[in-house]
């Protein structure tokens, strides 16, 4: 079956088309600038050159449409006619405590999305405008929603809540949610088969290190603590975002700058993170790394802090599941760093994991990259949240 898997923000659409029997992109692409001047669309074929459209996109229900004229278009498209796109796999940001897996769109759950909007306002409404927009124009067709949290839903008492009156928990389920669920189930899975052990055995640590930043801890199959907090701010260093903080800062910092809330929630979330640290200069680990390679003291302190943050959670994830068999890298910098992942497991000689340098060279492929005889395996494994949305999708029908 052809599965299309469908990431919808504020204004952009970003959709591929999977075959669930072979797991190929047959096709994918994005419509962005959606109801901004500028707008268009771009599609790669399978083993084909990118088309980009310059279109005005009003709405998403146009960019929806311009979606399904690229995929079945006679001479570029993959497939002939709608009626070969099976389902629909919606990437949905939060799903709050009211869903734990993927389940199927019907008017009850747009509902209850609805009702998780509060923990992401800028996200999840955006989601559902996509979900509707292809409700509209595939009638027919079953749409699923997969959730970013759901995964994390497994995290126990002590490990979800904060240390708050509890009363805030029971009036708007302040707690720790977590995120990037698909991408930590989708290498959790392969690192336990790298492994050769049970999934339901394991004790795996995902570090899912890309722009926005995250790591997990899976014991058993479950995961059972995550550095993501109610929102993707709390945590890692990320790129921009400033991870975890004392909380007193923020009224510390408001008097001295004269910033309201949403100013300084602003600084948090999009001038922080390794750009802030390195004064500026940049949010990408390509910059800090040649940064580093000049002797750039911004640059060096930037993936210093970052590095050792990562490495902070990877120890405390340790301690919470009493042992660890298997380290997994993935995303834009877990998967193409190497001199950082080297620079984090340094921090790990006293429990025995000894990196194959060589092997941490290379990249864009499903590697291990500590020496056999390391006591703790590390692995890079490449993460598909589309292939992960569409196999969830595939598995509720
Ligand atoms: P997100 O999905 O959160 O936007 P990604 O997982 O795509 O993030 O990761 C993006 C980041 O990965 C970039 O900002 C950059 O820091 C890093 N990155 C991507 N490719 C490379 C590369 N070839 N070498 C070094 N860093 C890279």
């Amino acid at each position: 079956m052809n599965i299309l898997v469908i990431n919808c923000g504020s204004s952009s659409l970003k959709f591929q088309l999977i075959d669930s029997d072979t797991e190929e992109a047959l096709g994918k692409g994005l419509c962005d600038r959606i109801g901004i001047p500028g707008s268009f669309i771009s599609f790669t074929p399978r083993g084909k050159d990118k088309i980009t459209k310059e279109t005005e996109i009003k709405d998403h229900n146009d960019a929806i449409r311009l979606v399904i004229e690229a995929l079945t278009d006679p001479e570029t498209g993959v497939v002939s006619s709608l009626s070969e796109i099976g389902a629909v796999g919606h990437r949905i940001v939060h799903g709050g405590e009211k869903f734990n897996r993927a389940t199927i769109i019907n008017e009850e759950v747009i509902k209850a999305i609805e009702e998780c909007n509060d923990l992401a306002p800028l996200h999840n409404p955006a989601n559902l405008i996509g979900v509707k927009a292809c409700m509209d124009l595939m009638k027919d067709t079953p749409m699923v929603a997969v959730f970013d949290t759901a995964f994390h839903q497994t995290m126990p008492e002590e490990a979800y809540l904060y240390g708050l009156p509890y009363e805030y928990y029971e009036k708007y389920r302040i707690r720790r949610y977590g995120f990037h669920g698909t991408s930590h189930d989708f290498v959790s899975h392969a690192c336990a088969d790298l492994l050769g052990k049970p999934y339901e055995e394991a004790k795996i640590i995902v570090c899912h290190l890309g722009n926005g930043a995250s790591i997990s801890a899976v014991k058993d199959g479950k995961c059972v603590d995550t550095s993501m907090g109610m929102t993707p701010l709390e945590g890692l260093i990320m790129g921009t975002r400033s991870g975890d903080l004392d909380p007193a800062i923020l009224e510390f910092l408001c008097d001295k700058e004269g910033f309201d809330i949403h100013e300084m929630l602003k600084v948090l979330n999009k001038k922080s993170g390794v750009f802030g640290l390195s004064s500026g200069f940049s949010s990408d680990f390509r910059d800090l790394e040649a940064g580093c390679k000049e002797g750039k003291a911004n640059s060096i302190r930037a993936v210093k802090a970052f590095s050792y943050r990562v490495a902070k959670y990877v120890g405390a994830y340790i301690a919470a599941m009493n042992g660890v068999d298997a380290i997994a890298f993935t995303a834009g910098i877990g998967e193409n760093t190497c001199f950082v992942r080297k620079m984090i497991l340094e921090y790990f000689g006293y429990m025995g994991i000894t990196l194959d340098e060589e092997a941490n060279q290379k990249r864009g492929e499903d590697i291990m990259i500590s020496t056999p005889d390391s006591k703790v395996k590390v692995f890079v494994i490449p993460t598909n949240e589309e292939l992960s949305i569409a196999r969830q999708t595939l598995e509720l029908l």
